[in-house]
């Protein structure tokens, strides 16, 4: 028996026998061919490249698709005719000399590395449906069809270098239930197709190839992200239990989404879910929120080199509000700089990023990027109860700055007579002390404000959120953060206008008491934490 630890993507427990699916593409081998054998090298590229495009296409129309899938092939299709690698893919056969297959390979598995080493989350995160689409295509040019994969057994557990989203697609319509791999990030497609699917999973276990062989039974414990490789009986019947039990939970479960978050003594809490991607919804909508109290904007950007269009914009966001409607959902505009994706902004080394030109400040410096998220927000706004939230806000002038130019765009939609939502409500993040401060000032300008913990932890104890060494004094509970937070409450409370939690403290069992205890009423929350935190409300006396 041997335990292995990694991170857990979707939770549950799974007991089963291991099966290797293995698919690498960087381990191809080399193939040189002569000057004369490239014509048919780019010809042979080129049938395959347009045969993918063709099977992802019919895919795409053939209907029956969940939101999360479909955005995934439409991202494989962009991958698929970038022009950037085409051209590396045809220099790679034209002028080094190597065939298609070993083209794919060499050109698929560099991309792959320049995103793992830029230590960038989101682009580590993009290295599975690089590789997805390498193998489609070496599949195609090896004449191998990827629905001749041997038939899964339901009870096999999948265990996998790093999975890809094509691959986590082919497990849940198998019926497989769980899956590990050595490698993976919690961002990745496949993880939120995971989520999505609802597939038992575990990632980023070191050492796992080397210790698991074909045939050998697991323990798929992603609750705590620990597999066991051959246990024992004993630990066999405890899991046993533990599944029959969560079982029961999950029935139970089912009806309790549908229960008011009220509090045992009768006082009503919004339950709001945050959301990074359109493709978590179908979970969210599972969850029943009252609405969306944070999207997350500037997560639109993950695998993307440039930034998506007016139309691209307003696609997405009325999609959200469509599905959520009547329900409100909290749109926050971009909050690029920080850590978030600086991929966009080459030439904005700064010393201090989270002092630098984050949030707001970087909406307010790039009015082009600002206007056009402005502009698909409001011709969004008609499909359904939309608010608007402006990030990184100092104070009432920093917010009334964010609406004149709100206020600018609406005049100009209404010279070009498109409609938008004329009531639309905006307001503020307080995730700035000073914002804190000044939160009087801030609630008589603002139709609403929401608490982002996660940065006024941060900027109150100069704790930087992301720094392991100075975990010990990220102390969300600390006397100065509450202090904050209750100067919050009692301004909204006085100025009459919603105020919520938006950062993780709204999620945690820990603190949600807390908060509630100081006068909030309304907490957005992660969604796979939505279950718990209803159930929490529901067991206090306020
Ligand atoms: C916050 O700071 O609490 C927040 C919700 O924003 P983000 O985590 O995106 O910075
Ligand atoms: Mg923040």
């Amino acid at each position: 028996m041997k335990r292995l630890r990694g991170v857990s993507i979707h939770s549950g427990i799974f007991i089963g026998n291991a099966r290797l699916w293995i698919r690498k593409i960087d381990q191809f081998k080399p193939v040189k061919i002569g000057l004369d054998g490239a014509e048919q090298e780019v010809q042979a590229l080129q049938a395959a490249l347009n045969r993918i495009e063709l099977a992802l296409n019919e895919n795409l129309d053939s209907g029956g698709l969940s939101e999360t899938e479909k955005d995934i092939l439409s991202t494989h299709l962009l991958i698929l005719r970038d022009p950037e690698l085409e051209k590396d893919l045809l220099h790679t056969i034209e002028s080094e000399l190597y065939s298609a297959p070993s083209a794919v390979s060499r050109v698929f598995t560099r991309v792959c590395r320049q995103f793992s080493d830029m230590q960038n989350d989101y682009f580590a995160a993009r290295v599975g449906d690089y590789q997805d689409v390498a193998q489609q295509i070496l599949d195609v040019l090896s004449g191998v069809v990827t629905a001749a994969e041997p038939e899964w057994d339901p009870g096999q557990v999948a265990v996998l270098e790093e999975v890809s989203p094509s691959q986590v697609s082919v497990l849940a319509k198998a019926g497989v239930r769980a899956y590990i791999s050595q490698s993976g990030s919690t961002n990745s497609h496949a993880s939120i197709l995971s989520r999505a699917l609802g597939l038992i999973s575990i990632v980023s276990i070191g050492g796992l190839l080397e210790t698991v062989g074909p045939g050998v039974q697991l323990i798929v414990d992603a609750v705590s992200g620990e597999v066991i490789v051959d246990p024992g009986l004993q630990d066999i019947r405890g899991y046993q239990n533990r599944i029959s039990l969560a079982e029961q939970a999950r029935r139970i479960g089912d009806v309790e989404n549908q229960l008011p978050p009220i509090t045992a003594d009768g006082t009503l809490i919004k339950l709001y879910a945050n959301i990074e991607l359109p493709q978590e919804l179908d979970f969210i909508l599972q969850q029943n929120p009252d609405g969306i109290g944070l999207f997350r904007t500037e997560f639109l950007y993950l695998e993307r080199r440039d930034l998506p269009s007016e139309d691209e914009q307003t696609n997405i966001y009325s999609n959200i509000l469509q599905r959520l409607a009547p329900r409100p959902v909290t749109i926050r505009t971009f909050d690029l700089g920080g850590d978030k994706l600086a991929h966009l902004m080459p030439d904005a080394t700064e010393e201090n990023p989270y002092l630098g030109k984050r949030g707001i400040r970087f909406s307010l410096a790039e009015p082009e990027i600002f206007r056009t998220q402005l502009r698909a927000l409001l011709r969004a706004s008609v499909f359904g109860t939309m608010q608007i939230m402006f990030p990184m806000i100092i104070d009432e002038s920093d917010f009334c700055k964010a609406k004149a130019l709100v206020k600018d765009v609406m005049a100009e939609l209404d010279r070009e007579g498109i409609s938008y939502a004329k009531d639309l409500k905006m307001g503020a993040m307080i995730e700035i002390p000073s914002a804190a401060l000044c939160a009087s000032g801030l609630a008589r300008a603002c139709d609403f404000l929401s608490i982002g913990t996660n940065d006024l932890v941060q900027y109150t104890l100069a704790t930087d959120r992301n720094n392991e060494s100075v975990a010990g004094y990220y102390i969300q509970n600390h006397p100065a953060v509450l202090r904050l937070i209750q100067m919050t409450v009692e301004a909204a409370r006085e100025a009459c206008i919603p105020l919520s939690v938006c950062g993780e403290m709204a999620s945690g069992e820990d603190y949600a008491p807390l908060l509630i205890s100081l006068g909030i009423r309304a907490l957005s929350v992660n969604p796979h934490q939505l279950l718990s935190i209803r159930k929490l409300i529901r067991s206090l006396v306020t």
